[in-house]
């Protein structure tokens, strides 16, 4: 039987030939007019999307009345509209296709507060005396890594093989993770916070992480700390990070992600945030600014895909009870 694939971008030309080993049929939707388009989506058993601006999947699911798999192109899947979505399709994230040019921007993001370079201070002793500038070790500090998935690893790494850290994880059940001195729970956050010099947030947002990160965890923060979010910005409370940013000058806080308002990131956010002085801001670009990241996630996607292809089990199959 053929295996007919619906991509909503058109796809790098290796993951096409890749394809090209299989039974199946790919339609590119940008390279079809609107009723082969119809068509395309009528047979679609894997869509393959970012299901973002480019492809609205609410008003569309219903041509796909063959739909078996959405594979994301994306690592975050937590804009999916989840309850539009038929109980028996499947949905794989593209978790992991990012962790290298993200982890970089984390330890960029991580370097330039910690050198106090997110201020332009051009006299010396401002530059060294000043709380919002002085120079911070980084070498054998603490690190504490929130996720030790793809990304949360990589910065692991970084840190452990550049800068000889001491790393600290947090996942869900507390298991080992390569490049971790140790890793425990998310009920052990509140312990764990105040031991770290440097924080980097590297979690999906779901119904668990959502606002995992509010006053509270924010004040436990070791004086002088650095903290770094690239995973999503809801998972840190934004009124909350604004009110303590502004009390505690002593916290560095850095963030490529945004906090959404209806279902848009919103950039500069609500609060004045990115007026704080010891505020860094990036345009949500860690992870896929540059054509060939987004190539290689793609790619990678198409990979995730010819394992439902051969009857193999896809990886990154992402749980609904997560979201819903
Ligand atoms: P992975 O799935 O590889 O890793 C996710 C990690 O988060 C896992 O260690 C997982 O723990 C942990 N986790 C999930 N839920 C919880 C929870 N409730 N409590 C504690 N830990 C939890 O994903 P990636 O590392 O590839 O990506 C992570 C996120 O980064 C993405 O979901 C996306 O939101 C964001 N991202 C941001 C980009 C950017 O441009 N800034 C680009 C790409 C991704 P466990 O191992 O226990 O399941």
């Amino acid at each position: 039987m053929v295996i007919t694939i619906v991509s909503t971008v058109e796809l790098p030309e290796r993951a096409r030939e890749m394809l090209r080993n299989y039974n199946v049929e790919l339609y590119e939707l940008p390279k079809l007019g609107k009723d082969d388009q119809l068509n395309a989506l009528s047979k679609a058993e894997i869509l393959m999307c970012w299901c973002g601006k480019e492809f609205d999947l609410v008003s569309n699911i219903k041509s796909m009345p063959r739909l078996r798999v959405i594979q994301t192109f994306s690592a975050g899947v937590d804009h999916l509209p989840f309850t539009a979505i038929p109980d028996n399709v499947e949905i794989y994230s593209n978790a992991g296709a990012y962790s290298i040019p993200v982890a970089e921007h984390a330890w960029a993001m991580i370097l330039t507060l910690a050198k106090g370079l997110h201020k332009p201070v051009l006299n010396a002793r401002e530059y060294l005396s000043n709380e919002l500038t002085s120079p911070r070790k980084i070498s054998e500090s603490t690190l504490l890594v929130l996720g030790t998935g793809g990304i949360g690893r990589e910065i692991a790494r970084i840190g452990k093989e550049g800068f000889r850290t001491y790393n600290i994880g947090i996942n869900r059940s507390g298991k080992p993770a390569e490049y971790f001195d140790e890793v425990h729970p998310t009920s052990r956050l509140l312990d764990a916070l105040p031991r770290a010099d440097i924080v980097a947030i590297a979690l999906p947002l779901n119904k668990h992480t959502r606002g995992l990160i509010g006053e509270r965890e924010l004040r436990a923060l070791k004086h002088g700390a650095i903290v770094v979010n690239v995973g999503r910005g809801d998972v840190v409370r934004e009124e909350d990070l604004y009110r303590v940013l502004k009390e505690r000058r002593d916290i560095r806080f850095g963030t490529d992600v945004w906090w959404v308002h209806d279902g848009r990131e919103e950039i500069p956010p609500r609060t004045p945030l990115t007026a704080l002085p010891n505020f860094l801001g990036t345009p949500h670009i860690a992870g896929g600014a540059q054509r060939e990241i987004a190539e290689n996630a793609m790619i990678r996607a198409v990979e995730n895909v010819i394992r439902y292809v051969r009857g193999e089990t896809p990886m990154n199959k992402v749980n609904r009870d997560d979201y819903v």
